[in-house]
C-alpha cells in the first residue's frame, strides 16, 4: 500500500483517499508535539492509506488523540469506525446530530443502498463499522481542544447538512471546512484562481442558513481553507463571494424548474450548463469531456439535494 498525499505546512498533510477517483476526497492529517488527528476519513476501503500515511511518517498510532468528523456524509466519515479499531487512544469528534448514526451506522446503510444500490455501496464505500459509544465526543459551537502545542476549535456550521461543524485552526489561520466552504477541484484552477461551487447533497441542504455560515466563518479572516474536495487552498473574500453567488445561482435553477415534468433530469441538465459556463468564464481550458467528467457526481447529488429542498419548501 502506497499512500499519496499532499505534504503542506503547518504538521499538515492532505491525504488522497482515493475515494472513487484521484484528488476527489481527503482526509487531513494534523501533527504537533509528537500527538496526531484525522480530520475527516474518506470511506472503509480508505483506511488502509490513511494508516500506509501514518507508518510513512514514523507516526505510532496509540499517538493518534482524535478522528475529528466534519460531519457524517459517507465520503467524509465512512472510515471512522474501521479506523478507530486500529487507533488504541483516539477519541472520535462529531455534531451531536451524528452521533447516534456512528454508534449505529444501519439507517445510513440503508439509505445508501435505496438510493445506490447494495453494488455501489460494496464497491465505493465497502462497509460501515459501528462506534462504541464510550468513544464518541460532541464536538460542540465553541469548544476548543489541544492537540500537542495547538488549539482546535469546533464552529458549529449547518447549511450543507445540520450534522456539520469546521474546525478552526489558529496556528495556520485555517478552516478544516468539510464541505461547507465548497467544492473545488484543482482541475479547475486558472490564472483567475480557484472555480468553487456549493455540494447542496441531500437532504438537509438550506441555503439562507449556509449562506449565514459562510458569513460567521469570514470573521474569522481565514487565510486557508482545507476542502475535503480537494486540498487546502487560500480562501479569500472572493472565494466566499463566488460560493454564495452559487448557492443562488443553483437555487435559482431549481425554483425555475420545480414545476417542469422530470424534474431531476432537468436540474441536473440545467446544473451542467451552468458549470460550464461559469468554467468558460473562469478561462478553463480543460476539454468538455475532461468537464463533464469530473462534474458528473455532484451533478447527480447536488440535483438530488435541490430537489429534496423543493419539495420540503413547497
Ligand atoms: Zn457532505
Amino acid at each position: 500500500m502506497k499512500p499519496i498525499y499532499h505534504n503542506l505546512d503547518f504538521g499538515i498533510t492532505c491525504i488522497d483517499t482515493q475515494y472513487m477517483r484521484d484528488d476527489f476526497v481527503a482526509a487531513y492529517l494534523i501533527e504537533d508535539g509528537k500527538r496526531a488527528a484525522f480530520v475527516d476519513t474518506g470511506c472503509y476501503l480508505s483506511v488502509p492509506t490513511l494508516l500506509a500515511t501514518l507508518d510513512k511518517k514514523n507516526i505510532k498510532r496509540k499517538n493518534v488523540d482524535y478522528i475529528i468528523l466534519t460531519h457524517i456524509h459517507l465520503d467524509h466519515a465512512g472510515g471512522a469506525g474501521e479506523l478507530i479499531k486500529h487507533l488504541p487512544n483516539a477519541k472520535v469528534y462529531v455534531h451531536e446530530y451524528g452521533v447516534n448514526h456512528l454508534i449505529d451506522p444501519s439507517k445510513l446503510r440503508t439509505g445508501v443502498i435505496q438510493v445506490y444500490g447494495e453494488l455501489f455501496f460494496k464497491q465505493f464505500l465497502g462497509d460501515l463499522i459501528p462506534i462504541p459509544k464510550n468513544r464518541i465526543i460532541i464536538a460542540k459551537d465553541n469548544d476548543e481542544i489541544s492537540l500537542g502545542n495547538r488549539v482546535l476549535k469546533f464552529i458549529d456550521t449547518p447549511g450543507h447538512a445540520r450534522h456539520h461543524v469546521c474546525i478552526w485552526d489558529e496556528k495556520s489561520h485555517g478552516i478544516f471546512s468539510g464541505d461547507t466552504l465548497g467544492v473545488s477541484y484543482r482541475e479547475f484552477d486558472t490564472h483567475q484562481g480557484e472555480l468553487i461551487f456549493p455540494p447542496t447533497t441531500p437532504i438537509q441542504f438550506d441555503p439562507e442558513t449556509w449562506k449565514n455560515t459562510i458569513k460567521q466563518l469570514m470573521k474569522l479572516k481565514p487565510k486557508y481553507a482545507y476542502l475535503t474536495h480537494f486540498n487546502r487552498i487560500e480562501f479569500t473574500q472572493d472565494c466566499a463571494n463566488m460560493l454564495i453567488q452559487h448557492i443562488d445561482g443553483f437555487v435559482k435553477i431549481a425554483t425555475i424548474l420545480k414545476n417542469t415534468p422530470n424534474r431531476h433530469k432537468a436540474i441536473k441538465t440545467t446544473l451542467l450548463d451552468y458549470l460550464l459556463e461559469i468554467s468558460t468564464k473562469h478561462r478553463v481550458t480543460l476539454d468538455k469531456i475532461q468537464q463533464i467528467k469530473l462534474f458528473k457526481g455532484d451533478l447527480e447529488i447536488c440535483a438530488q439535494g435541490l430537489g429534496v429542498w423543493l419539495d420540503k419548501n413547497s
